[in-house]
């Protein structure tokens, strides 16, 4: 242990039950190299002590495109020029087929997203949305059903919290106090922050993460990551940018493997014992990493693909899973 640097071994602390401090995580920010071996191999062992069992989800994007919403990494908005499937909700026996294949392939977390700005009212695609989460518990009765839909009011968020969702995923994104210039001008964090905060008053389960690579700092990462332990949200989906061309971070640099891996640590010791999942760009942007990347405290995954990007089939992220049980006690 004599080469591990003063503030890796003053967050090992964290397998005693300790919060750690602010000032350290700072610190641990700030390693380079080799050195974030270290941290990760300390990163391995919180995720393998608080948060052991692996969390895999599959998603269904029932709504593609056109969004009136400028979120600057997404494909789906209408003010980018992206090639994107473009169309309406999907039928209730569309989506219920969906959850049938997924629940044929093993996996029992199935989450419903749409594009948009979110529901303020029950309209019809609200109301076929409900239909189809009683539609899947009634036919799939040990399937855990999610749903990201954008933005709630206090009638939407009422409305799905007694469909009896596991979680509803809805992202910060990033440092909260940049959302406007990192993400999107044309709704404002407040409005996002509100439906988590409805949605745990009514009981709900919030998935509720980020995207890195946007340009943001290391300070907005850590930010962010104090801004979720605020909230007390119980999943924490960490995507890492894919840049699509036609959107307006088809030119963002990308971040490199180190760093974003560095940051993977530091959200683990920051929530010891939340799900920290993987989200996009696992596959397509980590490549030969993203072993390396679930042993640097992330306990989930999605797998079976992402809302406009292929992922691994999830035969294949189930043999992944089961490889990486040979990294915990
Ligand atoms: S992230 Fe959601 S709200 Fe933002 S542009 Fe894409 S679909 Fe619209």
């Amino acid at each position: 242990m004599n080469n591990i640097k003063t503030p890796i071994l003053d967050a090992y602390s964290v397998l005693d039950d300790k919060p750690i401090s602010r000032e350290l995580i700072d610190s641990l920010a700030t390693l380079e190299g080799e050195d974030i071996l270290d941290l990760l191999s300390l990163a391995n062992k919180v995720r393998a002590k608080y948060a052991p069992e692996i969390h895999a989800c599959t998603i269904m994007n029932a709504k593609s495109g056109e969004c009136s919403q400028n979120c600057k990494f997404c494909s789906q908005s209408a003010h980018h020029d992206s090639e994107v499937d473009v169309y309406p909700l999907a039928n209730i026996n569309e989506i219920v087929q969906r959850a049938q294949t997924v629940h044929d392939t093993g996996v029992n977390s199935f989450g419903i997203v749409t594009s948009g700005f979110g529901f303020k009212t029950v309209n019809d695609d609200f109301q076929r949305i409900l239909d189809s989460i009683d539609l899947i518990h009634e036919k799939f009765p040990e399937m855990n059903v999610c749903a990201s839909l954008g933005i709630l009011s206090e009638k939407t968020a009422t409305a799905l919290a007694a469909k009896n969702i596991l979680h509803y995923n809805i992202n910060i994104q990033t440092n909260p106090d940049r959302y406007d210039e990192l993400i999107s001008t044309t709704h404002n964090i407040k409005d996002r922050i509100n439906t988590i905060k409805l949605l745990k008053d009514l009981g709900v389960g919030v998935c509720c993460g980020g995207i890195l690579g946007l340009g943001e700092t290391m300070t907005d990462r850590i930010e962010m990551a104090y801004a979720l332990k605020d909230l007390d949200v119980d999943v924490i989906p960490l995507n890492i940018l894919i840049p699509i061309a036609g959107t307006a971070l088809e030119k963002q640099s990308l971040t490199p493997v180190a760093e974003i891996a560095k940051t993977f640590a530091l959200f683990r010791l920051i929530h010891p014992k939340k799900t920290i999942k993987f989200a996009a760009g696992r596959e397509t942007r980590m490549k030969d990493f993203q072993g390396l990347l679930m042993l640097a405290g992330v306990n989930g995954m999605l797998t079976g693909g992402y809302l406009t990007t292929r992922g691994r089939d999830t035969e294949e992220d189930n043999a992944f899973i089961d490889d990486l049980k040979g990294f915990a006690k």
